[in-house]
């Protein structure tokens, strides 16, 4: 096949093309940079329709005979690293290194690679692709970019597939979405001298009994459910009786009812540690806590069902290129879609990597092309040729 040849051949092109997405800064909610850079080089790579729409996404079409079926190739703009992070690929052997080199550079890059090797195959579509680099999948921004993809704008009702190229790994197709809710945790009260104020209501007490109360909270194994406190803060000094005090949890469930199970326990937990401090402490000062809860992630769970048959063209793309596949599940952008019903899978654009979210993360290019190959494959499949 001559795309096949293609693949083979442009390794260095390839990797040409992932040092420079990768050096260009993507901090959380600032992908503008990079966002531009992609607007522009699908222009010059000749899809259709390029634009950025009010989230920041940037979308592109490769057209077929037909606008249906449409299948949205996708990869993630934002890193999770913040401003000043130095971004400069390091070659350390065969080993390229840089923070957010693999996630998502590697996908981006792959979007990239896809485009060239269909124009230079001059491969003719039956169906259409949208390619679409997407803003706000780490952390904080919460998807923000699929919800918008799938809420408003120019695609939003007209996918009926969707393939986000995330990291490297090619075993994996992620067909399920793992929900989540996140919350942060924010007690205030009074304050004041730890001698001459003492018996004033204390968030750090408060803080620590919902702690307490969620650390014996059992998590079912199945359905499979998690809750991690990830971070405290509060307090400014030893003789202080804090202000405020607050902490960030993360709450995940395969299954939504018991996502909701363990939030109520959260709520409730908070609700109950208030009322006990001020129960305790609030009415000899008179000064009760406030409490402040802010809902800083929702990600919903579901499934694409294994029979459908984006998953099982996955499958067999995997199969043909040697691969074995692995149907797992993980929170990406694919949650929105599959939240909807629209068939969407997570798949690895090929390629090592390790550190992932961290600054020492690094990619290597070996075993790249089955992840083209693959990737290659199952698109055609989902749009036929002509
Ligand atoms: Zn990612």
């Amino acid at each position: 096949m001559r795309a096949f040849n293609f693949i083979d051949s442009s390794q260095s092109r390839f990797n040409a093309e992932l040092i420079r997405i990768c050096e260009i800064p993507a901090p959380p909610f600032k992908e503008r940079e990079r966002g531009s850079y992609f607007a522009a080089r699908f222009t010059e790579l000749g899809l259709a329709d390029v634009h950025t729409d009010s989230e920041g996404n940037v979308i592109g079409f490769y057209r077929g005979e037909s606008e249906e079926p449409l299948l949205v190739l996708s990869a993630h703009l934002d890193t999770v690293f913040p401003e000043g992070t130095d971004v400069k690929v390091r070659r350390v052997g065969s080993r390229l290194c840089a923070p957010g080199i693999a996630d998502d550079a590697a996908g981006l890059a792959a979007l990239v690679g896809l485009i060239q090797t269909l124009n230079w195959a001059e491969i003719g579509l039956r169906g259409s692709i949208a390619f679409v680099a997407t803003v706000g999948e780490e952390g904080e921004g919460d998807l923000r970019g699929a919800r918008h993809l799938f809420s408003e704008g120019r695609l939003a009702g007209r996918v009926s597939g969707f393939i986000s190229f995330d990291g490297t790994t090619i075993e994996f197709i992620t067909h399920q979405a793992l929900g989540s809710r996140r919350y942060r945790v924010m007690l205030k009260g009074p304050g004041g001298h730890s001698w001459g104020d003492f018996g004033v209501v204390n968030p750090v007490y408060a803080l620590g009994r919902v702690i307490a109360r969620m650390a014996d909270y059992h998590a079912p194994q199945e359905p499979r459910t998690t809750y991690n406190i990830g971070r405290i803060e509060g307090g400014e000094s030893v003789n202080v009786i804090p202000q405020s005090a607050s902490m960030d949890v993360d709450l995940r469930s395969v299954s939504e009812t018991e996502l909701s199970r363990l939030e109520e326990f959260l709520l409730a937990a908070v609700d109950r540690a208030t009322r006990d401090e001020n129960a305790a402490r609030g009415a000899a000062a008179g000064k009760n806590l406030q409490v402040e809860l802010t809902m800083i992630g929702a990600r919903p769970s579901g499934e694409t069902p294994r029979d459908i048959s984006l998953v099982r063209v996955a499958v067999d793309a995997s199969r043909a290129m040697g691969v074995k596949p692995v149907l797992n599940r993980a929170s990406t952008d694919a949650n929105i879609p599959i939240s909807l019903g629209i068939p969407a899978i997570t798949i690895g654009a090929g390629g090592m990597s390790g550190d992932s979210h961290r600054l020492s993360e690094w990619y290597d290019p070996v075993g790249r092309e089955t992840g083209y190959k693959r990737a290659l494959l199952l698109a055609l499949g989902m749009v036929g040729i002509n």
